[in-house]
């Protein structure tokens, strides 16, 4: 028995009844993050999830590193199994912690026993590793109060397991167990965000990106590719639906009254949206709107916006500062890539002075030269898809 992955379970395990499908997902998504690693093999006991290798050179920390960013785990550890035997326990610590605790100031030894069976208790089991443990590293004391180090032993029922401190996971729910949305994708900083943290609530995504060529150049769409392909490895795998929008904002641009431009446009963008929604089993649409960042995004604005709808919006940064969103864009890796110089749709024909309140009946009158209906057809027709999966 030897080097194992466990990795335990957040919220899910407060989800009574749906708790089975909820562990399903996740042990799904954990499954299908792995093969692209290794042969590993995956199942879960006592609301921990129980990661093996199952074949020689099955690179564990790869594998480690990937886990920490799947959503629905609270904690991971890297252990090592043994028989449920004080001795080899003890053997066990010496083996695979004995670099820590000679190098730690100070160590304790907690036990937790789900394994009732067993003839010690936790804190006779703690005491008697932990004092054998002080025998063989004379050099480090023993501190129950303050620990420097912690030597976690755990006697389950399939197998005693030693390790040291868990590290944080990914937190959330597991992708999948909440449905599914269409997240609008743009090459900004903030649409990355909103949509990591809609998935993080387990909501699968169907990113949606506008896209302008040749107002928006080739580099802009790749761009976004590229941002999802980041988020790809948290959200999983999905489906980038490429709309081209060039002939919507030129029409725009020629039959509407110019301030009027970023709201009509704002309203297609949600048309196409919806209809794409509902074509592929969505029940919400995301954006990373945040209110009072840009013209668009007064709370009049994104009213005259989402009456074209019947879904809700999900605006996860709606109340946050720029600040804050920068740093969780950094976070989770998106940043660097957002930040590239190129163009976005939104930029393409901004009027000079743009509608802040507008009021609803005036957008519609704005939009009335347009053949609303044609133009989304249109859009729809042209879509082109493009996989995204993590390297
Ligand atoms: P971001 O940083 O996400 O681009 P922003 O602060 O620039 O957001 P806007 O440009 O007003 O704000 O866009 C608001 C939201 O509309 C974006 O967060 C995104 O969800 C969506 N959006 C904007 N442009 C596009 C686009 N070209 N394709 C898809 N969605 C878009
Ligand atoms: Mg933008």
């Amino acid at each position: 028995m030897n080097d194992i992955i466990l990795l335990k379970q957040g919220e899910i395990v407060l989800k009574g009844l749906n708790r089975r499908i909820f562990e399903q997902k996740l042990l799904g998504n954990v499954r299908r993050r792995l093969s692209r690693i290794g042969k590993f093999r995956v199942y879960s006991a006592q609301s921990t999830v129980y990661v093996e290798a199952e074949e020689d050179g099955a690179d564990m920390d790869a594998a480690f590193e990937a886990l920490k960013k799947v959503f629905g785990l609270v904690k991971l550890t890297r252990a090592a199994a043994c028989e449920k035997d004080k001795d080899t326990i003890l053997a066990k610590a010496v083996e695979y912690l004995g670099k820590d605790l000679a190098a730690a100031k100070s160590f304790k030894v907690e036990t937790r026993r789900s394994d009732k069976s067993f003839p010690l208790t936790s804190i006779q089991l703690s005491q008697y590793v932990g004092g054998e443990l002080s025998d063989r590293f004379p050099q480090t004391p023993v501190d129950v109060r303050d620990p420097d180090f912690v030597v976690h032993i755990e006697i389950r029922d399939l197998a005693a397991y030693v390790h040291a401190a868990p590290v944080h996971g990914a937190g959330g729910m597991p992708v999948g167990c909440n449905g599914t949305a269409v997240s609008l994708l743009s090459g900004g900083i903030d649409s990355p965000v909103s949509s990591y943290m809609i998935a993080k609530r387990g909501v699968h995504l169907i990113p949606v990106h506008f896209f302008s060529f040749p107002y928006t150049s080739q580099q802009a769409k790749e761009k976004v590719v590229e941002l999802g392909r980041l988020l790809a490895e948290p959200c999983g795998r999905m489906t980038l639906e490429v709309v081209p929008f060039t002939h919507i904002q030129e029409e725009i641009r020629d039959k509407c009254p110019e301030e009027y431009f970023t709201l009509i446009m704002r309203r297609f963008m949600m048309r196409l949206a919806q209809r794409i929604a509902l074509d592929r089993g969505a029940s919400a649409i995301v954006t990373g709107e945040n209110l009072g960042q840009v013209a668009s995004q007064t709370m009049e604005a994104m009213a005259a916006t989402q009456a074209v709808l019947d879904l809700p919006v999900l605006q996860p940064l709606v109340g946050m500062d720029k600040e804050e969103i920068v740093s969780l864009a950094r976070k989770i890796g998106t940043f660097e890539t957002s930040i590239l110089p190129y163009e976005d749709c939104c930029t393409v024909f901004t009027p000079r002075h743009p509608k802040t309140r507008p009021r609803l009946a005036e957008v519609e009158a704005a939009e009335s030269a347009l053949d609303v209906e044609a133009l989304v057809e249109e859009a729809l027709a042209g879509i082109e898809r493009i996989g995204l999966d993590c390297e």
